[in-house]
């Protein structure tokens, strides 16, 4: 046996916490440690707790992982998957990585949608696909479309939709550029349009943790300061003839612009408009019937 690649399991954990405890604090260090040890090795935390003299015969996989939480890369990245919504995700460096208030509009649109019926629905700048995928998943009698301007990203969740055992159609267009948008899309009608589009200002990335900035894809997250509403605005266009009258508008929002919103949709006619805030009582979702 090579003794250098041996090392008992709680000598790696205190390596961790010798390592990370600056940088995250215990208690998020031991979760980033059992996750790992569970997810590469199937070992249970209990299973520690009743056997300390636990080992590992090879341990590149979890002292690579080490190395990578001390550069506060992700550990969603790290191990290439999350969870979202109660269901399995792949993620990478190409999309963001789906975050729970994202979760909070999904369980949102689900409760405001009658299961039987046979929508069809939209999501624009689909990443990962955790809305798409989440949605077909709980709406399974609904089309789904979804739409990125990225094909790394489409990639992705096409692997997502795959691994969920869901159908989705996705299409690359870029939603800002008419032109670009696909034919298969311009001549058709959904009753539901939903996105979380890029929405954090440039300036405010000031207050970001270097965890997402040095590691999750700008495209996804940022615009710029004098134009913050630039994809609101071009799928409250693109809703004029593509969503059904009555048909639903559904967007994850950026907390300070929900006033912002109200009036966007407002403008054009939405009614019944609905600002909602997340757990962290933030304006964070908005909904609006089109007239
Ligand atoms: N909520 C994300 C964040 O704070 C941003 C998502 C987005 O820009 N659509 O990082």
């Amino acid at each position: 046996m090579d003794d250098k690649k041996f090392m008992k399991l709680k000598e790696i954990q205190i390596l961790f916490h010798n390592e990370l405890d600056a940088l995250f604090g215990k208690e998020e260090v031991d979760n980033f440690f059992f996750i790992l040890i569970e997810s590469y090795y199937g070992i249970k935390r209990f299973q520690l707790a009743m056997d300390t003299s636990l080992g590992l015969e090879n341990n590149e996989a979890i002292l690579s992982a080490l190395k990578l939480l001390k550069q506060e890369k992700p550990i969603q990245y790290i191990l290439g998957h999350t969870e979202f919504y109660g269901l399995p995700f792949k993620a990478n460096k190409h999309v963001l990585i789906p975050r729970p208030e994202t979760e909070e509009l999904i369980s949102w649109i689900i409760e405001n949608t009658d299961v039987n019926e046979k929508l069809k629905i939209l999501d624009i700048g689909t990443g990962s696909g955790c809305i798409a995928v989440s949605l077909a998943k709980n709406l399974p009698k609904c089309e789904i479309v979804a739409l990125d301007i990225s094909a790394n990203a489409i990639k992705v969740a096409e692997g997502n939709a795959q691994l969920n055992n869901v159908e989705i159609t996705f299409v690359k267009s870029d939603i800002l550029n008419v032109s670009d948008i696909s034919n298969e899309l311009i001549n058709k009608q959904f009753d539901i349009i939903v996105s979380n589009p890029p929405y954090v200002r440039e300036r405010e990335k000031e207050h970001m943790k270097p965890n997402v900035l040095d590691n999750e894809p700008h495209i996804a997250l940022f615009v710029k300061d004098n134009n913050p509403l630039q994809f609101y605005e071009a799928i409250v266009n693109f809703a004029e003839n593509n969503l059904t009258s009555k048909g639903l508008l559904y967007f994850e929002i950026n907390e300070y612009l929900g006033d912002k919103m109200i009036f966007l949709l407002q403008r054009n006619d939405f009614q019944e408009i609905e600002l909602k805030q997340d757990i962290f009582k933030k304006d964070r979702m908005i909904k609006g019937i089109k007239s």
